[in-house]
This record gives structure tokens, C-alpha cells and sequence, in this order.
């Protein structure tokens, strides 16, 4: 089946249908609710219910109200007016992402949207779908790009909170507003440790509530009042924090504190790297369990990463989009 790379999304011709498309178009996978892969204004979108919820949530119901909206449970085929049958199948990134095999006169094509092989702290654990033609991403397609298990990472997080409560400092998270922020504030809540949580994390918590997960015993970010509990807010509101004077220590959770130059970037003192996305070995373990022969990569390393499944898998890979994402690591 014919596929065409656009800067605005991904274009299935034969199938009649768009992945992740940022344009107005006829009809759109939307893969996750990060908002360069999802935007409304779309004749037909499909996503999952949770996708769904967070699209809600974000964009303006004008936007939303001119389109049908038809909500995906994973494993449930829907046939296409071209006869193509779609399937949405689990993707761990963040809460409700969800990968895409479409199936078309006896091709099997996946698309996997943002996603990591590794269980998450939050969301599906990701099922590997086998197909003849990979569409994948590669955010941290480098080898470089090892992150820790969501256990290591949480008991990362959690020595960290209690080190700064029990020496007078005040624990910073920075996270982004959807994905990140919730994970590292669940995981500070399990742990007993008092969070307080800046408006824009805390606005999408009982989207993810409605997911069946549960939020214990947070309370919103008081400027007023930021000691003796964990802060999780949003990159941008970090320097608010430090200008407050208070003894604040931060923390930096992403795929990014894998460099050896991360601290020095981030100024963080606590770097954990863990991620939302693959790192380089999950990637290469996503591709050889679909026994994909063609890959088409996109996002980050694109060139280097299809250059390796050339060299070393011997398969028909490409770059396809380039570009890193913006909202999310
Ligand atoms: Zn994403």
C-alpha cells in the first residue's frame, strides 16, 4: 500500500486515511494526545477513548464539533469505505496511546506512533504487532539511549524526595504537563511523600483517574506554602521556584539525562533517565519481534537509525520525517 510522508502527517492513499495528520483532513488516526501528533478539525477521527478524553480536554469543542469522532477499543477491526480494516493495539507512551495496523489487500502495515517497549509507570504495556511494513519512531535512536526500568526510576524519584524533606530542601520534578507530570506525581503519592502539583499537571489527573488510575493525597502548588513537600510543575515554572529563595533541589526525569552532559544542560542535580519513548534497544526489539522487511522511521535520529537497520538487520529502512518532538521526553 502506497504511503506518503508529508510535513503535516502521514498519508495512506490506498487506505483512505491519515496518521497523526496536524492538517484538516477527510479522515485521521490520532495516535496519543500530544499536541504534534493531534489536532481537530478532521472530517473522521478515530483514537482511543482516553485520546479522546485529553483531545477534549485541550482543544476547543468548535474544533471537535464539526468532526466524527469514533473512539477505538483496542482489537475491534473497523473496515474503511476502501476496504481497508483497522485495528488499534496497545502502545505504552502515555495514557491512552495506541499503535495502528491496517491491513490492506494482504498487507499488513504498522504504524506505532510514540512508543517504548519498557513497561511504564502509567498506561498499556506496548503489544508488538507483526506486520511486512514498520512505521516507527526514533526519538532516542542512538545507543546511547538506555533508560531505567519504571521500578528503578520510581525508587529513584522516591530516595530523592525523602534525602531533600529529611535535610530541610524542598524536592523539584519538572514534568510535562501530560505523560510525565502525572507519572511522577503518582509515583511520589504511592510512596506517602506530601506532593504538591502545579495547575497544568494537575488539570489532566482525573482524565487519568478515569483511566483507572488512582491519585492519593495531592494537593495543588500553593506559592505561599512550597515547604516540606515535593513540587512537581511544569519546565517552565522551575525558575519561579528558584527565585522563591527556599532551599529547592531539582530533579530532571527524562530520556535526555542519558548524555553525559546533562546536568551541565539542565542544571539539574538529580538526573534520571527515564523516558516515555524507546531507548535504542527497546527500538531495535520493537522492530525484530514485528519481522518487519520495510521501516520507515520518523522523529530524532531518523537517518542514523534506518541507516543501522540497514547495515545491521539488513532491512528496506528509511528516514522518513525528520524533526524532534517538542512536548515530550
Ligand atoms: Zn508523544
Amino acid at each position: 500500500m502506497r504511503v506518503e510522508f508529508h510535513p503535516t502527517g502521514i498519508h495512506l492513499p490506498d487506505a483512505g486515511l491519515w496518521l497523526d495528520s496536524i492538517a484538516p483532513v477527510a479522515v485521521n488516526w490520532i495516535s496519543h494526545a500530544h499536541s504534534d501528533h493531534s489536532r481537530g478539525g478532521h472530517g473522521r477521527i478515530f483514537a482511543s477513548p482516553e485520546t479522546i478524553r485529553f483531545l477534549r480536554l485541550r482543544e476547543d469543542e468548535q474544533l471537535l464539533a464539526g468532526s466524527a469522532i469514533e473512539p477505538m477499543a483496542c482489537d475491534q477491526p473497523v473496515e474503511l469505505p476502501t476496504g481497508a480494516i483497522i485495528t488499534a493495539k496497545p502502545a505504552a507512551h502515555i495514557t491512552g496511546a495506541r499503535q495502528l495496523l491496517v491491513e490492506f489487500r494482504g498487507e499488513r502495515l504498522v504504524y506505532t506512533g510514540d512508543i517504548k517497549l519498557q513497561k511504564p509507570l502509567l498506561g498499556a504495556e506496548t503489544e508488538i504487532v507483526p506486520c511486512d511494513h514498520l512505521i516507527i519512531e526514533s526519538t532516542f535512536g542512538l545507543p546511547v539511549y538506555r533508560f531505567l526500568t519504571r521500578e528503578a526510576a520510581a525508587e529513584r524519584m522516591v530516595r530523592f524526595a525523602r534525602e531533600c524533606l529529611d535535610d530541610g530542601s524542598i524536592p523539584v520534578f519538572l514534568g510535562y504537563p501530560l505523560g510525565r507530570g502525572q507519572e511522577v506525581v503518582h509515583t511520589l503519592c504511592e510512596a506517602g511523600i506530601p506532593t504538591a502539583v502545579h495547575g497544568a499537571i494537575a488539570r489532566l489527573i482525573p482524565a487519568h483517574e478515569e483511566s483507572g488510575h488512582r491519585f492519593r493525597g495531592w494537593e495543588p502548588y500553593d506559592a505561599a506554602n512550597i515547604t516540606g513537600k515535593a513540587q512537581v510543575v511544569t519546565p517552565s515554572f522551575r525558575n519561579t521556584l528558584e527565585a522563591s529563595g527556599k532551599p529547592v533541589r531539582i530533579a530532571y526525569v527524562s530520556g535526555w539525562a542519558a548524555l553525559d552532559n546533562a546536568r551541565a544542560r539542565s542544571g539539574a542535580e538529580e538526573l534520571i533517565p527515564y523516558s516515555d519513548h524507546a531507548g535504542f534497544e527497546e527500538l531495535l526489539d520493537i522492530v525484530d519481534g514485528t519481522g518487519a522487511r520495510r521501516v520507515d522511521v520518523t522523529h530524532g535520529y531518523t537517518e542514523t537509525f534506518a541507516r543501522i537497520l540497514r547495515e545491521r538487520r539488513n532491512l528496506d529502512a528509511r528516514a522518513a520525517l525528520a524533526g524532534v518532538h517538542v512536548e515530550d521526553d
